[in-house]
C-alpha cells in the first residue's frame, strides 16, 4: 500500500464540496505514477485535526534536534525519545507523543523542545546552520545562544554577544544601560557579515531576534565593560 498524506487546511465548503489549500506542495506525476499505472478514482480521506494539538513544524524541530544529538553521540533515536519523553513526564506528570493520533498539545510539545535544547546547549552537541525554529521556541533559543555564547545561527562557541537592534554608537559600553538593549550571539564571521550588510538585511536572511537580558545576566556575561 502507498497511501500518502498531505497537510491542508480548510478554505471553503458549500454543499458537498470542500477546497483545501495544500502546505506542501503535492507532486502531480507523483500521484499519477505511484499506483502502478492505476487509473481509476483517486479517493482521500478527510482528518481533521485539533487545531489545539501541536503543529508538523513542532514535530520536525524534536526530530532534528535529536538527531543532532545522535550524529554527535552515537545514541540511537529510540533511546534518545525515551529519555526526553521520560524527563518531560518527571517534569510535568504527563505523557507525551508525537505520533498522528497523540492528544499532546502546543504548549506540552514546546516544554519538550525546550528540555531537548537544554541538553544540547548543555553538552555543547554541534548543531545544523539553520533550523526552522517554531514561533513557540523562538525566544528560549536565542535566550540560551546568548548566555551560553553560541553563534545562532552555525552553532558555533564562544561566540560575540552583540548589541543587536541598535548600536552602542560613542556611548561608553560602562555607562550605559544594557537592559535597554536587544542582544544576540554571532560568531565572528556572521557578526562581521551583520555589519556589512546592515541588520534588516541581516534579519531577513537569517531570521535572527535579539532578546533582553536582566542586570544579572549581564554581569555574569560581562557585557557591561
Ligand atoms: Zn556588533
Ligand atoms: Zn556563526
Amino acid at each position: 500500500m502507498n497511501n500518502l498524506t498531505y497537510l491542508t487546511k480548510i478554505v471553503k465548503i458549500s454543499g458537498n464540496k470542500i477546497v483545501l489549500e495544500l502546505k506542501e506542495e503535492l507532486n502531480i506525476d507523483r500521484l499519477k505514477t505511484i499506483f502502478n499505472g492505476f487509473d481509476g478514482e483517486r479517493q482521500a480521506e478527510l482528518f481533521i485535526k485539533d487545531p489545539r494539538g501541536f503543529t508538523p513544524q513542532q514535530r520536525r524541530f524534536v526530530f532534528a534536534l535529536m538527531q543532532d544529538i545522535y550524529i554527535y553521540t552515537g545514541e540511537p533515536l529510540e533511546s534518545l525519545k525515551d529519555v526526553f519523553y521520560w524527563q518531560f513526564r518527571y517534569f510535568t506528570g504527563k505523557d507525551i507523543s508525537l505520533s498522528n493520533e497523540s492528544e499532546s498539545s502546543v504548549d506540552e510539545v514546546s516544554t519538550l523542545s525546550e528540555l531537548i535544547l537544554d541538553f544540547i546547549f548543555e553538552n555543547d552537541i554541534p548543531f545544523r546552520e539553520g533550523y526552522e525554529i517554531p514561533p513557540q521556541n523562538t525566544q528560549y533559543y536565542f535566550y540560551k545562544c546568548v548566555t551560553t555564547r553560541t553563534c545562532c545561527i552555525c552553532g558555533k562557541k564562544n561566540a560575540d554577544i552583540d548589541h543587536f537592534d541598535k548600536a552602542l554608537g560613542r556611548r561608553k559600553r560602562s555607562e550605559v544601560d544594557h537592559t535597554e538593549f536587544n542582544f544576540a550571539a554571532l560568531c565572528r564571521t556572521h557578526h562581521q557579515e551583520k555589519h556589512q550588510i546592515g541588520i534588516a538585511a541581516f534579519k531577513n536572511k537569517h531570521h535572527v531576534i535579539g532578546i533582553k537580558l536582566s542586570q544579572e545576566e549581564i554581569k555574569k556575561l560581562r557585557i557591561g565593560g
